[in-house]
């Protein structure tokens, strides 16, 4: 059996950069608050949390009082920034410099689509920490979109900027562009009325999905390592399941079935942009002992 890890699987820069702040922090006082977690990795949480970091909800952000905290990838909306103002709380902040730009473009087109009565669309999931981010820049008036069931909360006779959560598939951004064309065109004035899309898509996941879809033809099996919470996890992992019916989705290496392999597989190990590569060797190990290997 040959087992190959993905060279380009992995953190993204975003996350290195988050981790890396973290890291210092912890070095050299031992104890750092996180406003949620770091990453959507269980595993690499935990090794953090062992060199002190504690994750932390909004709720508790506001009992806190002269402390630092350390603030994700994801970014924050303008409250958060508020309240550590307020409570004396030093911010490290981490917001990965593709989404503090998105936040500034969705703030930018709020303030212009307002002096026109417009719509400000953001393609992403309902809750998700990067999206309330966004949603914050245009006082949660933006109407958030995670399908098209959604669109019946917009009026297409009206403007509407569009952007999307970093980290959805371009495929589902393009067909809900196309689909919002034709709703627009029904209503029977889109020559007139405004709709501007704004591809907000990080390259470092959407250029990961041509390539992860080479590595899963090439394998026999690929064993795809992901929290179960990270969105751009479930998104990379469909392409690979796509591509090739042999794909399982871990979270760890216990999770690993024998009956999925045999002696003459080769084996492609893969993950999203906030699985360590730690993980993804601990996976190749546990599968290079397995007994029917
Ligand atoms: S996926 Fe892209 S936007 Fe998200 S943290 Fe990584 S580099 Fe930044």
């Amino acid at each position: 059996m040959k087992v190959t890890i993905d060279k380009y699987s992995g953190f993204c820069f975003g996350v290195v950069y988050a981790i890396e702040m973290a890291e210092a922090e912890l070095s050299k006082t031992g104890k750092l608050y996180c406003l949620g977690d770091i990453v959507h990795n269980n595993m690499e949480v935990d090794r953090l949390n062992d060199m002190g970091l504690e994750i932390i909800n909004h709720q508790q952000l506001g009992e806190l009082k002269d402390c630092k905290v350390l603030i994700r990838a994801h970014g924050e909306p303008p409250e958060t920034y508020h309240t550590a103002i307020k409570n004396n709380i030093q911010l490290l902040d981490a917001s990965c410099p593709v989404v503090l730009k998105l936040q500034n473009n969705i703030k930018e087109g709020y303030e212009e689509i307002n002096k026109i009565d417009g719509q400000i669309i953001i393609f992403g999931k309902e809750g998700h920490a990067e999206v309330q981010g966004l949603l914050g820049q245009t006082d949660g008036k933006a109407i958030i979109v995670a399908s098209t069931d959604d669109l019946d909360k917009v009026d297409f006779s009206a403007p509407i900027y569009m952007y999307s959560q970093t980290t959805k598939s371009p495929k589902a951004f393009a067909d809900l562009q196309e689909e919002i064309r034709k709703r627009k065109e029904k209503a029977g004035n889109s020559e007139f009325v405004k709709f501007i899309v704004n591809d907000t898509l990080c390259r470092q996941v959407s250029g990961r999905e041509p390539q992860l879809k080479e590595f899963a033809k090439e394998n026999d099996v690929v064993v795809f390592v992901s929290g179960k919470k990270s969105s751009n996890g479930k998104m990379l992992f469909q392409s690979c399941l796509k591509e090739n019916p042999n794909s399982y989705f871990v979270s760890e290496e216990k999770e690993i079935k024998e009956e999925w392999f045999n002696p003459n597989s080769q084996v492609g190990i893969c993950g999203a942009t906030s699985t360590p590569r730690w993980l993804m060797e601990n996976v190749a190990k546990n599968i290079l002992q397995l007994k029917a290997v």
